[in-house]
């Protein structure tokens, strides 16, 4: 069932990549739950990972965030290895990761969500504050609000400002959708493809809507069972339905 099939994999932007993943196991317990797993990212592209329930894209994630040891292969995240050891420092490097759970503090007001997430002085915390809300304006008449009375979109949105406020290099968004109506999503994931081309980050986005998420990724992989079934421009995985469902059940994509 599982002959990986792969078409394009990577923007070969050489030592440009900000994630460069090469054969990595990874899991828990010392058991791998991603297997062989080779992923890039490169500057202002937005990368999708896609696949069905347990397939193992938040276990990259947490991996590529440092949260989780690597069992076997390599991970450099903006030109440094990443092996699970202090992963406190990885923000530091450029890279922010918005979880799957948003992460908010429902008794804080917008602002100060926010405020969490800049580093820097004062004049440089004021512009990337500006900066973030330029890119999420819905946010901006909210500031006083608390978070815990936000939408389900609105936090998302929120989730979003307080990583960008860090003005990282890299950013990891997993499963921005989760719990919103597929309206709201349409209307999300474009944001990811305006943070790219605005700001230069590489976004690597977790995703269910995978439709939605090729029309503003310009790759994606699809990781079936742990291994990477397909993986391509964002025009081949959306110009082939059949084989991007096939891989999403685990099938020979070419059969
Ligand atoms: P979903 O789309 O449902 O969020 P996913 O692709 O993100 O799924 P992961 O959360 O990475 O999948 O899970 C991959 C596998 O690892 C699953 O079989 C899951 O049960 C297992 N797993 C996840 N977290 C743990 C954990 N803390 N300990 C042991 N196994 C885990």
């Amino acid at each position: 069932m599982t002959d990986t099939t792969t078409t394009t994999t990577t923007t070969d932007t050489g030592d440009g990549l900000l994630i460069d993943v090469r054969g990595l196991h990874a899991g828990y317990g010392g058991i791998a739950v991603v297997r062989d797993l080779d992923l890039t990212v490169g500057p202002g592209e937005v990368v999708a990972l896609l696949g069905p329930n347990g397939a193992g894209k938040t276990t990259t994630l947490l991996t590529l965030s440092g949260l989780l040891t690597p069992i076997k292969g390599t991970v450099e995240v903006l030109g440094e290895p990443v092996d699970g050891n202090r992963p406190h420092l990885i923000p530091r490097r450029g890279l922010a990761h918005v979880a799957e759970d948003r992460s908010l503090f429902f008794d804080l007001t917008v602002d100060e969500n926010i405020r969490l997430g800049l580093t820097g002085d004062r004049g440089s915390r004021t512009e990337a504050y500006e900066r973030a809300m330029d890119l999420l304006p819905a946010l901006r008449p909210l500031g006083g609000r608390m978070a815990g009375l936000l939408s389900g979109g609105e936090q998302q949105m929120l989730a979003m400002a307080r990583a960008l406020v860090s003005e990282p290099k890299c950013l990891l968004v997993d499963e921005m959708s989760l719990g919103l109506a597929p309206i709201i999503v349409e209307r999300l994931l474009p944001i990811v493809r305006d943070i790219a081309n605005e700001t230069g980050c590489g976004v690597l986005v977790v995703e269910q809507h995978v439709h939605m998420a090729l029309e503003v990724a310009d790759r994606g992989y699809v990781l079936n069972h742990g291994q990477v079934q397909l993986a391509g421009s964002a025009a081949e995985l959306s110009a082939n339905r059949s084989v991007l469902e096939a891989s999403y059940l685990g099938e020979s994509a070419l059969e």
